[in-house]
């Protein structure tokens, strides 16, 4: 076999970790990552020529699969026009249109570069809509490296949060609270022991960040009455769940209008992008329209524009979202099963296209739920999947993703792959 063109050694030499992005190192499974050197459909080449079917999607975005060939057109068009003005251009209104178009609670929309700097903007408007500077977060909710959301105490109950990272001050921690993801009681203890504090409640509607985690029957209706009540804005944070869990996101799923959304990942079909948006009163207080000052060099890129418009087009036609959730259920009904032959405690937990296998056997409803899984065990199986080529994500807290490129004889091969890896566990 060829060897990688740059060894893993070069990389850690020169780059922290050895990467980008902290999770692409396998810190929570063990083991050298692959590097990758191309991708096509449902899979991953890497630079010795070994092939993967790939559920990882880069994280999300990819719910196309890779190098589609709409989208790859766009991009090449988009280039060859020039890559960035800093001017207005009609390629971001049209995305405009057609994302305020899909969600009704957004009736305007401003793009950034990518999800960490949308949900910054979006706590810094709620802040200056409400004029109060405290927030709540979910523990195990991940809202990008936005300073003070790197915060995740105990969940269950509400408390004054200590920050995760060093460089993150006490200062900015204090001004977030986390609460228990599904636990409308500590959200109600947050409210009350700070009245008229709370300027947002931020949320994945769906959790994906500490595996999927659906939110039970009443949280989010719950969240959205504490929010009217106190008059505080409800945040979701559908960079993960917009246009993955269908074309109107999570909201739409589940019928609730948050007053301001966050996006990225599939919006910019591949290229770096985040948006925000919510109602026009809420928006317009965004610069130049109003006070709160918010800008960025590359908002709006052209190529990520033309990947994104793309994307979203093929996501409006027929019923992908359909194909999507029935891939998924092959896939999570699969790997259930074969667990349980195998004897392996597993439950997976799926929403759409979005599962994650949890090595327990308990149904997880938040943090506390999600560490009870046995994560030696999941580093065994990610190995075996990995040596049987197939790429799912390497940490037990993240989400797995199919996408349209994958097909029935992908998701068996798969399951097969599994079948051994369970055996070998159990
Ligand atoms: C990925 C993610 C973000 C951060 O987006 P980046 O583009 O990585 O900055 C924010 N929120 C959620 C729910 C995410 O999954």
């Amino acid at each position: 076999m060829a060897q990688p063109l740059v060894s893993w050694e070069r990389a850690k030499n020169v780059m922290p970790g050895g990467v980008s992005s902290p999770v692409r190192a396998f810190g929570a499974v063990g083991g050298d990552p692959v590097i990758i050197a191309s991708g096509r459909g449902s899979r991953v080449f890497d630079e010795s020529g070994g092939e993967f079917i790939d559920l990882l999607g880069s994280w999300g975005p990819l719910i196309l699969g890779h190098a589609h060939p709409k989208v790859v057109e766009a991009v090449k068009k988009a280039a060859e026009k020039g890559t960035s003005f800093g001017a207005p251009t009609d390629g971001e209104v049209r995305l405009a249109e057609m994302i305020t178009g899909a969600l009704p609670s957004v009736e305007m929309v401003r793009f950034v570069s990518s999800g960490t700097e949308a949900t910054m903007s979006a706590l810094r408007l709620a802040r200056a809509a409400t004029g109060r500077t405290k927030v709540v977060k979910f523990a195990g909710g991940y809202h990008g490296h936005v300073d003070s959301l790197l915060v995740s105490a105990g969940s269950g109950v509400a408390t004054l949060g200590l920050p995760d990272s060093p460089g993150v001050t006490d200062a900015t921690s204090k001004d977030t609270i986390v609460a228990g993801y599904n636990s409308i009681d500590s959200v109600k203890e947050a409210f009350s022991s700070f009245p008229d504090q709370i300027a947002a409640v931020i949320v994945e509607p769906i959790a994906a960040n500490m595996g999927v985690v659906p939110p039970v029957s009443g949280f989010l209706e719950g969240l959205r009455q504490i929010c009217d009540e106190d008059r505080s804005i409800l945040i979701f944070d559908e960079v993960v769940t917009g246009f993955r869990v269908g074309y109107s996101g999570a909201q739409g799923m589940f019928g609730i209008s948050p007053d301001l959304t966050v996006m990225g990942k599939v919006i910019g079909g591949g290229l770096p992008i985040g948006a925000y948006g919510g109602r026009r009163e809420l928006m317009e207080m965004v610069a130049p329209a109003g006070p709160v000052y918010q800008a960025g060099t590359l908002s709006g890129n052209p190529l990520s524009v033309a990947a994104g418009l793309a994307a979203l087009e093929q996501l409006g036609n027929g019923d992908p979202y359909g194909t999507l959730d029935s891939l998924g259920r092959l896939l999570s009904d699969g790997l259930q099963a074969e667990a349980k032959n195998a004897g392996v405690p597993l439950t997976v937990q799926r929403v759409g296209s979005m599962m994650t296998a949890f090595f327990t056997d308990m149904e997880v409803f938040d943090l506390e739920g999600a560490k009870t899984s046995d994560t030696d065990g999941f580093a065994r199986f990610f190995h075996q999947l990995l040596d049987g080529g197939v790429y799912w994500p390497p940490s037990q807290f993240e989400a797995a993703f199919v996408c349209l490129a994958h097909d029935d004889d992908d998701i068996a091969r798969v399951i097969e792959t599994a079948s051994k890896a369970f055996e070998r566990i159990g």
